[in-house]
Order: C-alpha cells, then sequence, then structure tokens
C-alpha cells in the first residue's frame, strides 16, 4: 500500500548552511513512489510515522545528482539573451518556460562567457531535518493520478 505523507523540513548542505526549509510556509504533501520529491527522502522517509522527527541524509547521486563537466559549456557573450552586466554566480532559465533550466555563470573571459548548466545542488550531498505531520492511505484517484491531492486528500482540477 502506498501512502501520502505531509511534513516539514529544514534543508542543509555538508557545512550546516541551510538551503531551505517549509519552516513558515506549508509543509510538503506527497505520494510515496511518484518522484514528488527527490527519491533519495522519499525512500528513506518509506514507514516513517506521523509525529515523528528524523534527520535523512540524501547522497548527491540519489538528490540532485553528481555534477557532469559535460554540462559546463564556452560560448559567446553575444549569444546569451541577457542584457546587462553578467557577473560570476549570476543564475538565469534557459527559456520563458518557468520550468526551464536554471544556468549558472561559472566565468567570464573576454567575449566568452562559461555556462555550467548542472543543477545547482548537483555534486551536494543533503541533509534534511524532517518532521512528519501525518500519513495516510493514497487514495484511487491518487494512484492512478501518480500525485498527492493535498494533505487532506481532496480532488485535483
Ligand atoms: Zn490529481
Amino acid at each position: 500500500m502506498r501512502s501520502v505523507v505531509t511534513f516539514h523540513y529544514t534543508l542543509r548542505d555538508p557545512s550546516g548552511q541551510v538551503l531551505d526549509t517549509s519552516s513558515g510556509t506549508a509543509p510538503v504533501t506527497y505520494l510515496e513512489g511518484a518522484g514528488q520529491i527527490i527519491d533519495g527522502l522519499d525512500e528513506q522517509l518509506r514507514g516513517a510515522a506521523a509525529g515523528s522527527k528524523t534527520r535523512v541524509t540524501v547522497l548527491a547521486a540519489k538528490a540532485y545528482g553528481e555534477r557532469d563537466s559535460a554540462q559546463v559549456q564556452r560560448i559567446k557573450r553575444a549569444q546569451l539573451p541577457v542584457e546587462g552586466e553578467l557577473h560570476v554566480g549570476d543564475q538565469f532559465q534557459t527559456d520563458s518556460d518557468q520550468f526551464a533550466p536554471v544556468v549558472t555563470i561559472a566565468g567570464i573571459d573576454g567575449d566568452e562567457v562559461l555556462l555550467d548548466a548542472n543543477h545547482p545542488l548537483a555534486g551536494v550531498d543533503l541533509t534534511f531535518d524532517v518532521e512528519i505531520l501525518s500519513v495516510r492511505a493514497a487514495t484511487e484517484a491518487e494512484l492512478s493520478h501518480g500525485h498527492a491531492h493535498g494533505s487532506d486528500g481532496h480532488a485535483c482540477g
């Protein structure tokens, strides 16, 4: 049986810096095994009980993947659809689509730019402090849609 789990989390990198947290915002609700959260976290939260707190470390390979040097490319500055000055570390989307990949300026060399298309968290081992708020059985509709319908199971659409 697959569950729908609702949790709060704080995400830290290996140096302990907070990268993201749901604290102060809505908790996350997901259907187990549906790819709604990163695989390594989904796998390690299986069987966790409502009310429990746990620390989960997810290695980069099970999170946003290892860094791939082939994803770093040198292109002409003029090919970038970005106005104004560029700085190393600037990030922008490759398209106006909100799900378009994010690229990072890894270097600037004259009229050429090094673009890194790796996910900003590629190669980073992630530590999640998780508080499980609720666990319930997935509904038929959730199983057929392949996603959770919110913490109370209301239908989508
Ligand atoms: Zn749905």
